[in-house]
């Protein structure tokens, strides 16, 4: 995944004005807070809950609902995904900007993500669709999965198993 431009270096804010200028939504604080806060974590997608904590840790204290607000009008224009795994709570993060069919593949674990664009993918998933009956084809794939360190951590236990004592034979 193509790294995002963090806060840190200074260009995670013209940076956030820019796609909210694109898509002509108006720039508020929140709205530039929320596309900071997404692409400083770059590879890991975020909670609405957990954005609210982080906000609270810069000094700028926001309620939950106000920030799904903002987040809200983000996903409406395409900028940001907010998609839920397996259940568990719905993550979101900065939508690749390069092409309306993105793919995507998220570490059902560690929530580490991945996202990226392939034609030939696309035309094979459009080919799966229409042969089933849905000729509009579907717009992006998210794949769920382990990424390569958790499943590493898997299969490496960090306390060896414990050794079952059998009773002694009887003779
Ligand atoms: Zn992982």
């Amino acid at each position: 995944m193509r790294r995002v431009a963090t806060v840190a270096d200074g260009a995670g804010q013209a940076d956030a004005h820019a796609m909210l200028r694109r898509v002509h939504l108006r720039t508020t604080i929140l709205r530039v807070a929320v596309l900071e806060l997404l692409a400083e974590a770059a590879e890991r997608p975020m909670t609405v809950e957990a954005m609210a904590q982080a906000m609270l840790r810069r000094g700028q204290p926001i309620s939950v609902p106000t920030l799904y607000g903002a987040v809200r009008s983000l996903v409406e224009h395409g900028l940001v995904e907010r998609s839920r795994m397996d259940g568990g709570p719905a993550l979101c993060w900065i939508k690749e900007r390069a092409s309306a069919a993105s793919h995507q593949v998220v570490c059902k674990i560690c929530q580490r993500h991945a996202a990226g664009s392939d034609a030939e993918l696309s035309a094979q998933i459009a080919r799966f669709c229409a042969q089933h009956g849905f000729p509009l084809g579907g717009q992006s794939v998210l794949i769920q999965t382990q990424c390569a360190d958790c499943l590493r951590a898997a299969s490496s236990p960090r306390s060896p198993l414990p050794v079952l004592a059998l009773p002694p034979a009887h003779p």
